[in-house]
């Protein structure tokens, strides 16, 4: 089982690019994200309770994703591969994720990090805006994304580090440049 985190703030193009590598090497992309945004579109009791952090750009309680990411692995322990978009997303995380790894007989394989200045980072999401409406897209909440990634997220870069699973991959340049340097990074 090959378990890749795709890690990088929001706007990196984390999405973009997990879709096409699960879809070459025939993983399982797995975004937090849209498994979210899916319970708020249904209105689950859950999406309900969500909705409003998710909106203003604050992240989801670790527990609620562990519990998402248990239910994920259980459902797929046959699985050649993951390609995770979006968790973990804090140290805690990271080690539940390490925990919940060990016990399916695994472990996390590598963590490729998208490269992309801040300045880019913002043009891409208020274009996101325009063309998707994802409410948490604007301005005010863009920035506030930006913070909890540079509080909560960022200090995974040195937790990776340490364990050399980390690789950076610039992130800028044409979708199709970047997966190609994202799949030369990835072992064959
Ligand atoms: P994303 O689509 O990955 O940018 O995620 C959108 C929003 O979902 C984030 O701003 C958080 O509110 C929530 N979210 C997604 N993944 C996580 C996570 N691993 N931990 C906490 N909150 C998350």
């Amino acid at each position: 089982m090959f378990n890749l985190i795709l890690f990088g703030p929001p706007g990196a193009g984390k999405g973009t690019q997990a879709i096409k590598i699960a879809e070459r090497y025939g993983w399982i992309h797995v975004s937090t994200g849209d498994i979210l945004r899916s319970e708020v579109s249904q209105r689950t009791l859950l999406g309900l309770k969500i909705k409003a952090v998710m909106e203003a750009g604050i992240l989801v309680s670790d527990k609620l994703l562990i519990e998402i990411m248990e239910s994920v692995f259980r459902k797929n322990n046959t699985a050649g591969g993951f390609v995770l978009d979006g968790f973990p997303r804090t140290l805690n995380q990271a080690k539940e994720l390490d925990r919940m790894l060990v016990k399916l007989g695994t472990k996390v394989s590598l963590v490729l990090s998208l490269d992309v200045n801040e300045e880019e980072l913002v043009k891409r999401l208020l274009k996101r805006s325009q063309d998707q409406g994802r409410k948490d897209d604007t301005e005010e909440v863009i920035k506030n994304r930006l913070v909890q990634y540079h509080k909560h997220t960022k200090p995974l870069i040195e937790y990776y580090e340490k364990k050399n699973l980390l690789k950076n991959v610039r992130g800028v340049g044409s979708i199709d440049d970047i997966f190609a340097a994202l799949c030369k990074s990835i072992p064959e």
